[in-house]
């Protein structure tokens, strides 16, 4: 994987690769609101792996993810999905196939069942009626939440809502998977379950994780992409990230002074 940092800081910070092809490339991406720039000239490029983006609140996390979700246009740049361009219909089309995404607020149908809100996404995916069963039980499993499969959705907890938006998300066996806050509300058991989830996906494919937590990026990520300043202050592995810090410093302790930025 590969990235930009924003010029002047973490200077020694070099680029590199790991194996596998490219999934997700940000060419000189930029986003603005009206006339304010969220971020701007972000790089980088993603293999299969579980990637932690980070950032302080309003970092702009929630807006790259949305773009990567083929939800909202750039306004300046490149972001390539699977090789296709989030800026082209047919691209954004064949993106959808092979994407998973869980966004900040999940949205289920609360007088349908666990399994029925997530035979729908399967099936909206494109799983092949035969297989959906299958599908839903192995998304629910994944996630914990068999034995509510047969409750109505409105019933859950904030945390099995969130979970069962993962299960939503991972139906179809996304070769992209774009987690925005996955663990916000859930309990510590099921926290370290998604932890274990998050690495098993990112073995075949790419798994991008927003979070502001240091502890759980450092815990999970083969991969940091951490925003500050309206662009990207880093990007690369955890062990490049260490070597930043002052000897001793754990990773966690080294993301946290990037992203306040005293590095
Ligand atoms: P993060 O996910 O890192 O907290 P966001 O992507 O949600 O950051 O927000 C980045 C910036 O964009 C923030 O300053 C936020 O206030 C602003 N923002 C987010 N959504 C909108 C919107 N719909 N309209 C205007 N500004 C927005």
């Amino acid at each position: 994987m590969r990235g930009n940092n924003t010029e002047g800081i973490l200077p020694e910070i070099r680029d590199v690769a790991i194996g596998g092809d490219a999934t997700v490339e940000c060419r000189n991406l930029g986003f603005r609101y009206g006339r304010r720039d969220v971020f701007s000239d972000v790089s980088f490029t993603l293999m299969s792996g579980v990637v932690g983006l980070l950032g302080a609140n309003g970092a702009g996390k929630t807006t790259l993810l949305t773009i990567l979700a083929t939800l909202r246009m750039p306004k300046s740049g490149q972001a390539l999905l699977l090789g296709e361009d989030v800026t082209s219909v047919t691209g954004r089309q064949r993106i959808r196939r092979s994407l998973g995404y869980l966004p900040q607020t999940v949205e289920v149908m609360g007088s349908s069942t666990v399994f029925d809100n997530v035979a729908y996404a399967a099936w909206a995916h494109g799983v092949d009626f035969s297989e959906v069963g299958c599908a839903v039980e192995r998304a629910l499993e994944a996630v914990g939440l068999m034995d509510v499969a047969t409750l109505r959705a409105r019933k859950l907890s904030g945390g099995q809502r969130r979970r069962l938006g993962i299960a939503c998300a991972i139906a179809h066996q996304p070769r992209v998977l774009l987690l925005d806050e996955p663990t916000a509300g859930v309990d510590p058991l099921q926290r370290v379950r998604l932890h274990q989830l998050m690495t098993l996906i990112g073995k075949k494919s790419t798994v991008v994780v927003s979070t502001h937590l240091a502890d759980e990026a450092a815990r999970v990520a083969d991969y940091l992409l951490i925003m500050r300043d309206g662009g990207l202050a880093f990007a690369g592995s955890p062990q490049m990230l260490s070597e930043c810090g002052m000897p001793g410093m754990d990773v966690a302790r080294v993301i946290e002074t990037v992203m306040a930025g005293e590095r």
